[in-house]
């Protein structure tokens, strides 16, 4: 353990109602989201419901993850602490820091400068070592790290990025939200044993898009099909 355990009494509570009474079992997840202090990851005007059960706003559009998820999605990675963890969406670095407790290294990519910028020095602050934040399009990985024994994203996808599936270590797993950019979505586990990669689905969900060249468009191309008035 990295961050000092100092006694964080609504993160106990948060972890007993929220995530042990939906099943998360992992006492190493358990564990570190009862330390990891929550608050310090959202900007100083929302604190107030950093412990609530739900997303709440991080700035530039975005949400640090309702705590359920992050359990439920850390528990799904079966983190044992030697392994090299890519993560896409560092958004407030909360789910990093959890992470950071529980592998080896932690390689965090957020595509808004400013919330890459913020979660580095909150991780910094807290005393998190074994983490590295870069500002790019992590739909296409993060090439010169890989390969990577887990891979996690927070945000959704149309479909399993290739470069993700492409940069999952033998006996990887990947963990990501797949499906529409603002309506059905389900968390997909990806699991690489030697060239196979086998592919089952979990809860429903719901995320913010996974914006970049192997996931949605950041802006909509011209729309294919015949035009109105156009030749036959
Ligand atoms: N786990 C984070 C969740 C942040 S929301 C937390 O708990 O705070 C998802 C993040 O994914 C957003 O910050 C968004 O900017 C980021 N994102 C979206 N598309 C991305 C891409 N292609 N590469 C990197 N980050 C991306």
């Amino acid at each position: 353990m990295r961050i000092s355990g100092e006694s964080n009494e609504p993160a106990e509570r948060m972890v007993r109602l929220q995530v042990e009474s939906r099943q998360v079992k992992d006492p190493r997840v358990l564990e570190a989201m009862r330390r990891v202090p929550r608050h310090l990851f959202i900007p100083s005007g929302g604190r107030a419901a950093a412990y609530e059960d739900r997303p709440v706003p991080i700035g530039h559009g975005q949400t640090i993850s309702q705590p359920y998820i992050v359990a439920f999605m850390t528990e799904l990675l079966e983190l044992r602490g030697g392994e090299r963890v890519l993560e896409i969406g560092t958004g407030s670095g909360y789910q990093t820091a959890i992470l950071s407790e529980l592998c080896s290294r932690v390689f965090s990519m957020e595509r808004i400068a400013p919330l890459a910028l913020r979660a580095r020095q909150t991780l910094e602050e807290l005393g998190c070592r074994n983490v590295w934040i870069r500002v790019g399009d992590g739909s296409v990985g993060w090439v010169e790290e890989a390969p990577f024994d887990r891979i996690i994203a927070a945000a959704a996808a149309p479909s399993i990025p290739p470069a993700l599936r492409d940069q999952l270590a033998d006996n990887g797993l990947l963990v990501i939200p797949v499906g529409e950019m603002k309506g059905a979505q389900e968390l997909v586990v990806a699991r690489r044993i030697g060239s196979t990669v086998t592919v089952r689905e979990s809860i429903g969900c719901r995320f913010v898009p996974l914006l970049g060249k192997g996931a949605f468009t950041d802006r909509p191309g011209p729309v294919a099909g015949p035009q109105p008035g156009g030749p036959a």
